[in-house]
């Protein structure tokens, strides 16, 4: 078998278990294989790659390889379950900045190449130069490191991102029909600066709630430079693979704007989230909280309970109390559901992450759209940790910034509990009129805490 046959097969075996393994992504069950499936195709990628390029200097590729997964295994196993988010974003960005180099280095050293080359390298270092800033200002905000985490506004905004948005199409077009360096390598640099400043001008002027959103379209954008700089280096595992990020990226976007009840477009187009925040209606009333005794005789009574968590959950940690006290619910005779927000913690799919760590049955996992048909027949809602999600505010407030977003509706099971430290706001900043409902009694305390003191109450009868 020529070399050739044998990469173009590894090659196809790679493209078939990244495919097995994001059809498998989609359910937390095999999730896990999922990934070591798809990370067993990217070692047959990179193995293959490298046994086609002839003559190379190994040594700088072992220091990369050696650099690269001491960073990664370091990063991957220090991070915080709360910090995935910022994690993602600069993996995203690294990614974009790959694309960003591997479009410049082409054009540095072979300028001279077909008209789709030439599309392909001002696509890689415009959408990896894009990649790269946007995803490092995410992260920055999302750390509220060096930046706020707020929208950053300024008068004339749209017109400056429109007229940068503008200068690269017009000088794309020119570098694509001439690309000479003898001719317009300045204008290829002008290309690249441009594009890191668009990549910091897009993302600054979004922020809180929307940042999921963000991040995985600038995931989808990495996987688009990619592909793009796949056609410059004419490496078919580099377009497939990038091609499934970018078409993989653009669904859960798709997910997500429909979770935040934002569209598309005015994701695209970027008027997206620079939207001035309005405060909310004021919320008037007073919350009223209940000890734990006396929340535990409600529960104790309940024939049917649902949780719903949510980013307090994720910081205290309380996953394995909350399955155990669900299992005491159970033996009790009562019918324990959980319900997930799509946009519930600080990632896509946290809370699924947390519960499946807990062993909480998979049958018995809710996504929003499959609760709040059947809400008004639950007993006891028990929010733990969860703020923004329940907030029913943004059902009917039109100056809630959350307004538009589904929510879950505990509000409307007969009686609600909502564990949390304060009176405190959620991610968005805005207060929530839920803690002030007739059937809504505050939990005060750590909800790992307080959960483990309702197991308790139980356990001491
Ligand atoms: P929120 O951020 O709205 O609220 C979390 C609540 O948890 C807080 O009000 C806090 O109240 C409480 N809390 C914190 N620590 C504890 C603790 N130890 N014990 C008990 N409670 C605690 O969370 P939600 O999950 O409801 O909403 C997620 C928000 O994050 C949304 O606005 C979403 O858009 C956004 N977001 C989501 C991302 C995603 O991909 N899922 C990514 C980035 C942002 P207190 O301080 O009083 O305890």
């Amino acid at each position: 078998m020529s070399l050739t046959i044998f990469i173009t097969i590894c090659y196809i075996i790679s493209s078939v278990l990244f495919v097995i393994g994001l059809k498998r992504m989609s359910s937390p069950v095999s999730a896990r294989k999922a990934n070591q499936l798809s990370a067993v195709g990217m070692l047959i990628a990179i193995v293959a790659t490298l046994l086609t390029r002839g003559m190379m200097e190994w040594q700088w590729i072992a220091f990369g390889l050696a650099v690269g997964t001491g960073i990664g295994i370091l990063a991957a196993t220090r991070v915080a379950m709360t910090s995935m988010p910022q994690m993602v974003g600069l993996l995203n960005g690294s990614g974009g900045l790959a694309s960003f180099i591997v479009g410049w280095a082409a054009y540095h050293y072979q300028p001279e190449s077909s008209l789709l080359t030439t599309i392909s390298t001002y696509l890689a270092v415009l959408i990896g130069g894009v990649t790269f800033t946007g995803s490092f200002i995410a992260w920055a905000k999302l750390e509220e490191k060096f930046v706020t985490g707020k929208p950053i506004l300024f008068a004339g905004q749209k017109i400056v991102n429109s007229l940068l948005l503008g200068a690269l199409i017009v000088g794309g077009i020119i570098f694509c029909l001439h690309p000479d360096p003898a001719d317009n390598y300045p204008l290829f640099v002008a290309i690249m600066v441009l594009s890191l400043i668009l990549g910091v001008m897009v993302v600054i002027p979004i922020g809180g709630a929307d940042m999921p959103v963000v991040i995985s379209l600038l995931n989808s954008y990495s996987g688009m430079a990619g592909a793009a700089t796949g056609f410059v280096i004419i490496n078919s595992m580099l377009i497939v693979a990038g091609s499934l990020v970018g078409a993989s990226g653009i669904i859960l976007t798709r997910i997500m704007c429909k979770a935040m009840n934002r569209s598309l477009t005015n994701v695209l187009f970027s008027g997206f989230g620079s939207v001035t925040k309005k405060a909310a209606s004021e919320v008037k009333g007073e919350a009223k909280a209940i000890s734990v005794k006396d929340a535990y005789y409600v529960l104790e009574a309940a024939r049917s309970v649902v949780f719903v968590p949510g980013y307090g959950m994720a910081v205290a940690q309380a996953q394995h109390a909350v399955r155990e006290l669900g299992k005491i619910l159970e033996n009790n005779g009562a019918e324990v559901r959980y319900a997930i927000h799509p946009v519930a913690g600080r990632m896509p799919g946290h809370m699924n992450v947390l519960l499946a760590e807990a062993d909480v049955p998979y049958d018995q996992l809710f996504e929003m759209d499959a609760i709040n048909p059947i809400i008004d027949t639950i007993d006891v809602a028990v929010v733990i940790g969860a703020n923004d999600v329940v907030n029913p505010a943004a059902r009917h407030d039109k100056s809630s910034p959350i307004y538009g977003m589904p929510i879950i509706n505990v509000d409307k099971a007969k009686t609600v509990f909502v564990l949390k430290r304060s009176m405190r706001s959620g991610f968005a900043g805005i207060e929530n009129e839920l803690f002030y409902y007739d059937n809504t009694r505050m939990v005060f305390g750590d909800a790992k805490e307080t959960v483990q003191a309702l197991i308790a109450e139980f356990k001491s009868v």
